[in-house]
């Protein structure tokens, strides 16, 4: 679900013609739907409003202050991995009691910048990391709460590099030594238990690995509880897919009547999700400006030949098609009915062969100075962006209703150099 559609042929970002953005702003630009975003968070804590729930949306999936913002307004607390996120969240609104700290890699600083401000919990990952957080806690003379993160070894069955609940991949402490770290930390004056905590990966297209991780904690959970700690959390993560092509994720409602279930035996417990990309991954789009088409001859390998339409949004932009193989649908501003089509291959101007949007595309025929929208990319998108080739990042807005605003300003050539010098060598 989201609010770019076509109206007179010309796509739309809610009640606003993509072209005049374009206009007022260039490209590449990012356009991000505030109903969207809404409805996206609304349909996700409806799904949930049976049992006591907070969510925290994952705040690395779109971090734009703006978007921050309207999350705040509509009751989202976060889940950030960085100190930077932390800064993000705190000015956007979002109050430190609904947040959580994740991450393999939490330095002290870090961990004291969020005890500092009164973060609900710390999602720990690792022994070492829990040493850490009991020695920043002694230092300020406060009691860490936390959950540890579970590796629960449940297969998400999606891309090996959003695949975290793997007993092969880095994240979280598998059962045994989850339940180690827990009777340490009960013994620690500084550090205090609340919580069970796992992620397993992202766009996962199937509730079972949810419920099997789901279970997975619950068992620890009251053995822990058996032992004397007063647990109240149990964080199941994000994860949810999103619909970019052909897959058929569940819809929230699904996904969360099967947590429920699972729940009913925990009346007293809050069950923290960490939604990202299933909040912002529809609702943002990434514009971008057709330079040339060019056609090399055919070849034996390549009897028809290849076609490139060379745009200027680059891998910089939106990496996801290199990094994950990631598939987005990419159409035109202004549509064209039953006209010539060409299959082509999307690329960037980057100096790189990994530099596509997609591959062996079907597109209308288009010509150079046409606006394509790459669709589904609110989600892992600008985040992700670079100055790869010494490209300033694209300007990001947010549509509401009929209103549009520049939430970040497009880089400028002097943004790039900002925090450089050159020595008297
Ligand atoms: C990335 C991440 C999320 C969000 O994942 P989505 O697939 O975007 O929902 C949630 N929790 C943690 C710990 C993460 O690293």
């Amino acid at each position: 679900m989201h609010h770019f559609h076509y109206h007179k042929r010309e796509l739309y970002a809610e009640e606003v013609p993509v072209a005049r953005i374009v206009e007022e702003v260039g490209t590449p630009v990012y356009i991000y739907s505030a109903a969207t975003l809404r409805r996206h968070f609304r349909v996700f804590r409806e799904a949930f409003s049976g049992i006591p729930h907070l969510l925290c949306y994952s705040v690395k999936a779109n971090s734009n202050l703006a978007v921050l913002a309207l999350l705040a307004r509509e009751g989202s607390g976060a889940d950030i991995v960085s100190g930077g996120e932390l800064y993000r969240a705190l000015r956007a609104g979002i109050p430190p009691e609904k947040i959580v700290f994740s991450g393999v890699g939490k330095t002290e600083k870090e961990m004291e910048e969020a005890l500092s401000a009164g973060i609900l919990m710390f999602n720990v990952e690792s022994l070492g990391e829990l040493e850490a957080l009991s020695r920043v806690a002694r230092r300020l003379g406060r009691k860490a709460p936390l959950a540890i993160r579970v590796n629960p070894d449940v297969d998400p069955r999606t891309h090996p590099y959003i695949s975290t609940g793997l007993k092969k991949n880095k994240f979280g402490l598998p059962e045994g030594l989850a339940f180690q770290a827990y009777l340490r930390a009960k013994e620690d004056p500084y550090l205090e238990p609340v919580g069970v905590d796992c992620h397993i990966g992202s766009q996962l297209t199937e509730i079972s690995p949810f419920v099997e991780a789901l279970r997975r904690l619950k068992t620890l959970y009251l053995r822990l509880r058996e032992e004397g700690l007063p647990l109240r959390y149990l964080d199941l993560g994000g994860g949810l897919g999103i619909v970019y092509g052909e897959e058929e994720p569940p819809p929230p409602r699904e996904y969360a009547e099967a947590l429920l279930r699972e729940m009913r035996d925990l009346p007293e417990t809050t069950l923290i999700l960490e939604p990202g990309r299933v909040i912002a991954g529809n609702a943002g789009i990434l514009v971008t400006r057709v330079l040339y088409v060019k056609h090399h001859p055919p070849t034996e390998e390549n009897p028809e030949g290849r076609t490139f339409v060379i745009v200027d949004a680059g891998m910089n932009d939106l990496i996801r098609p290199t990094l994950y193989q990631a598939y987005h649908r990419i159409q035109p501003i202004r549509e064209t009915l039953e006209g010539e089509t060409l299959v082509a291959d999307v690329v960037g101007p980057i100096c790189e062969s990994g530099d596509f949007l997609a591959r062996e595309r079907r597109l209308p025929a288009v010509r150079p100075g046409e606006l394509l929208a790459v669709m589904s990319a609110g989600a892992y998108g600008f985040v992700m962006s670079s100055n790869y080739n010494s490209r300033p990042r694209a300007a990001e807005v947010l549509v509401d209703g009929a209103r549009f605003f520049v939430v970040r300003k497009r880089e400028t050539y002097e943004d790039l150099v900002r925090l450089e010098e050159i020595p008297e060598f």
